[in-house]
């Protein structure tokens, strides 16, 4: 074993080797794997070895398809079959909730370059002839599904990754991991230490160990899966003798199993409701190629509605029953990237499906340590979506809640219980009195609408408008005609001090900063000119400036920051970060009354010139100190107040009280999105994401080419000049009784007009390697982009999709934000656009001007 290694990769499970090889295959070669075992000697042995392309996030579907595409190639380097079989599957469903569920997904994958298709149970009868149709409504068909032999396919990686060059050392335990100051791994092993720059960890079963090494607690936890083999059944090898072909997969979601055909026989699994984690707090070391004991009773019930909508596998004996472990973060979603706070420490953990996702995790990962980005749009997976929130105990109770969920439909409006309240503002109490319906924003209870007094505080789930509509219509109304208050105690704050603070964020930021007192509002771009970010920056003193954001991506935003800090040497900082989480809290209240209320509140003049729009100031209100910001996301006159914790029950009751004469009303979050829609406004996440760029986004007028040398000029000066490729438009949507929940297809009436291809980005320039193993280089957006394929129909062609969207209330509209081509946003007589709504397409037009207030007097007022 070598002594030094660029990188140092810990576990040979199939997402350690595809890691590996995506490293060699960019260039780095002097790199080494450590197996403590075998390879394979964690769950990827025992794997059902199944892969298809659908996941919930578009991006991390692309990837998974990558992954599907790139078995030939491993195959070609590596001369070790993975025993592929493209199957293709169904997904069926048995109610018309499911079936609205498929006609999203469906409709998603129209732009994503997915040949799904929605197809009639006898449909798909015929190609899994074991199942009783009479049980579904419905299905939808993907091409892109298979199974593979996970055995093989690890050791295809691997050996595809050693004949570039890499090395690997098996039955050797990864022990300890320390860093010397100049930023070298120590990596100690069995057979002695490796001085490696980077370390990864794959450790599977394990990566929770490998984190506690280096003081990490990762969220993730091994859940008990099991899935049983049946005899060779006769039907089976009858329909490949006379279709010649062999049966497909399929997935039921209302017995949560998935099942096809394994060799003459049947695989059946299930992702049961008693589900049971193993190991909840430390994996032992002396797991292996082990099973665990099978639990039949545990998946009685899921077998019971298995064999009802597959009778022909009932009657088949049952040849053996495997139950093993793997791991799963929050979400279900893999952790992947460098952790936040620790320098060149990476992870590819919490792959549960590591034969649909393995490739495009290390494709991601390689890109992200050789080249200082992951090149794709990656936040689905990204080890820094997930707080300090995701304790032990709380990744246990929602690991195992999404487990069991795992093929349940999420509705758009469905908040899920599991781990909750965890955080709580000082007027979680008075919310829940006050009839709120709370829901989960970044681990902490947010209101989220107010359900009239004498009715239970309650959703009820649905793709279509639900309880909450009139309600929230009642919350817009009386906060944009009189005034409204809410709690935003859920933004991302924080505070960036000291002698170079003001250089520190011209040089990550678009926009220039503001004058002392004033707040400016700026995206924040990668080298790549891509949006990473997008903020308010308040100056609140010489060398201070206050910042807010969103939740989500505090520690995405913070690993950014601190990686961007100027080097002064060893102990000396110019610049100071102070990230605050729920050590500040807010409140903003907005609406035509909403200056006469704070007036009363405060002893200094707020009067329209004394504090004027994008104003800060520091002032008691209410006699508690706090930050004053004159600006709302709701587009309105109003505030945002930011204070300490121990103040916020004195300014909401002193909001209160002086509000009642104003006719004050609580609202909550879904009244804010609502109102912001009619503003134009976007949302992190939604709208901008690091697959746009600032003019594509729409957001030109924060972006001051000229100020000075920020992170991403170049490139934006390019975007600018070369002109966008696609541009965020608003859209007024003549929908029924359901508004658009994002990633909906936008079709427009083009005629003979070529306003250019129309491409979903998921890559944004890093250098990297398409499906052909071809190297990609360029900054261009559309790059790793879905290509549309056949979706014309006569003169009219999906040309875009949808970010967000929903019903503006006041201005009694149902209404959407989304990318289309720039030429077509930029032709107004374009004109005639169509919204695919669960299926049904609905006139659509864009809206250039805000629909509420389109020349801000009122915000300004
Ligand atoms: C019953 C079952 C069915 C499944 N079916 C499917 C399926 O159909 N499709 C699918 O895609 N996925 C399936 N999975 C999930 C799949 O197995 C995992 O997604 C995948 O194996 C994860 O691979 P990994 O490399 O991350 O982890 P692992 O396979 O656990 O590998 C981790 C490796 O790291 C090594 N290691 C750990 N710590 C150290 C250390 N300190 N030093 C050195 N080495 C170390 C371990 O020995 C191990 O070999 C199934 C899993 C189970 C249990």
């Amino acid at each position: 074993m070598k002594s030094h290694a660029k990188a140092v990769v810990i576990g040979g499970g199939v997402v350690g080797c595809s890691v590996l090889y995506h490293l060699a295959k960019a260039g780095w070669t002097d790199i080494m794997l450590i197996e403590r075992s075998e390879l394979t000697s964690g769950s990827s042995w025992h794997a059902a070895g199944g892969f298809h392309t659908l996941n919930g996030d578009p991006n991390v579907a692309k990837l998974q398809a990558y992954t599907v595409q790139l078995y030939r190639e491993i195959e070609a380097l590596s001369g070790q079959s993975c025993s592929l079989h493209l199957t293709g599957g169904v997904m069926m469903a048995d109610t018309p909730e499911r079936m609205d569920f498929l006609r999203l997904a469906h409709a998603k994958g129209r732009y994503l370059g997915m040949d799904t298709e929605l197809i009639t149970p006898s449909e798909a009868k015929a190609m899994f002839p074991l199942m009783d149709e009479t049980n579904f409504v419905g299905a939808m068909w993907d091409p892109v599904e298979g199974h593979l032999d996970p055995s093989g396919t690890t050791h295809a990686y691997a050996k595809a990754a050693r004949k570039l060059g890499a090395e690997i050392v098996l039955r050797n335990r990864v022990v300890e991991l320390t860093q010397e100051v100049d930023g070298t791994w120590n990596v100690v092993t069995e057979q002695g230490t490796v001085k490696a720059e980077h370390v990864v960890n794959c450790g599977g079963l394990w990566a929770r160990e490998i984190g506690r090494m280096v003081g990490v607690e990762l969220p993730l936890l091994a859940m008990e899966h099991m899935y049983l083999l049946t005899e060779p059944m006769p039907e089976v090898e009858e329909f490949n003798k006379s279709t010649g072909r062999e049966m497909i997969g399929v997935m039921d979601f209302k017995g949560e199993i998935y099942t096809r055909q394994e060799r003459n026989g049947i695989l059946l699994g299930t992702y049961e409701k008693a589900c049971k984690p193993w190991s909840p707090v430390n994996t032992p070391w002396d797991f292996g190629h082990d099973l665990l004991q099978p639990d039949i009773d545990r998946i009685a019930p899921s077998l019971e509605i298995g064999f009802k909508h597959f009778p022909g596998i009932e009657k088949a004996g049952i040849k053996q029953i495997i139950n093993g472990p793997f791991t799963f973060a929050l979400d279900g979603n893999p952790l992947v990237g460098p952790v936040q706070g620790l320098t060149n420490f990476w992870c590819a953990c919490a792959v549960m499906a590591g034969f649909s996702q393995g490739g495009g995790v290390g494709l991601a990962l390689s890109n992200w340590m050789v080249h200082g980005d992951p090149g794709f749009d990656v936040w689905g997976m990204d080890v820094a979506r997930f707080g300090e929130w995701a304790t032990l105990r709380y990744t246990n109770a929602k690991v195992r809640e999404n487990y069991s969920r795992r093929f349940s439909i999420r509705f758009p409006n469905e908040e899920l219980p599991a781990a909750r309240p965890a955080q709580t503002t000082a007027l979680y109490d008075t919310m829940l009195a006050n009839n709120a319906v709370m829901g989960d924003s970044w681990g902490l209870e947010t209101p989220l609408w107010f359900a009239p007094k004498g009715t239970e505080p309650k959703d009820i789930v649905s793709f279509h408008r639900s309880n909450d509509f009139g309600p929230i219509g009642e919350e817009v109304r009386a906060t944009r005609e009189k005034v409204g208050v809410t709690e935003i105690a859920n933004f991302a704050k924080y505070e960036v001090s000291g002698p170079g603070s003001e250089d520190f964020l011209n040089r990550l930021m678009t926009n220039r900063m503001p004058k002392t007192g004033r707040i400016v509002l700026t995206p924040m771009l990668n080298e790549f000119g891509r949006l990473i970010g997008d903020f308010t920056i308040a100056k609140a003193g010489e060398e201070r400036f206050m910042i807010w954001s969103s939740s989500a991506a505090q520690k995405y935003h913070m690993r950014w920051f601190e990686n961007h800090l100027p080097k002064d040497g060893p102990g000396t900082s110019q610049v100071r970060i102070h990230r605050f989480d729920q050590t500040l809290v807010g409140l903003s209240i907005a609406g035509p009354k909403s200056r006469d209320l704070l007036q009363k509140l405060v002893d200094v003049d707020i009067s329209t010139k004394a504090f004027r729009f994008m104003d800060f100031r520091e002032m008691a209100v209410g006699g508690a100190p706090c930050m004053v910001n004159r600006i709302t996301y709701t587009g309105d006159l109003g505030y945002e107040i930011w204070m300490a914790p121990a103040y916020q029950r004195l300014v909401y009751k002193a909001i209160k009280d002086a509000g009642e004469e104003f006719g004050l009303v609580d609202f909550g979050m879904r009244a804010l999105l609502s109102m912001r829609l009619e503003k134009n406004f976007p949302t992190w996440f939604r709208e901008l994401r690091p697959i746009y760029g600032p003019f594509e986004g729409a957001m030109d007028r924060f972006v001051k080419l000229e100020k000075n040398d920020f992170i991403g000029r170049d490139a934006a000066a390019r975007e600018q000049a070369e002109g966008p490729k696609l541009r965020r438009v608003s859209f007024i949507v003549d929908a029924a009784d359901a508004d658009v929940m994002g990633d909906e297809p936008i079709w427009a009436k083009v005629g003979g007009k070529d306003y250019g291809t129309v491409e979903k980005p998921h890559g944004y320039g890093a250098p990297r390697f398409d499906a052909d193993g071809k190297e990609v280089r360029g900054s261009s957006a559309a790059e790793g982009a879905s290509a549309v394929r056949g979706i014309v129909d006569g003169d009219w062609r999906v040309v875009g999709w949808v970010t967000s969207g929903g019903y503006a209330h006041y201005i009694k509209k149902s209404m959407a934000q989304g990318y289309v081509p720039a030429a077509l946003a930029a032709d107004e007589s374009a004109g005639l656009f169509e919204i695919e709504i669960l299926g049904s397409r609905r006139p659509a037009r864009i809206n250039v001007e805000p629909p509420f207030d389109p020349s801000g007097e009122k915000m300004r007022a």
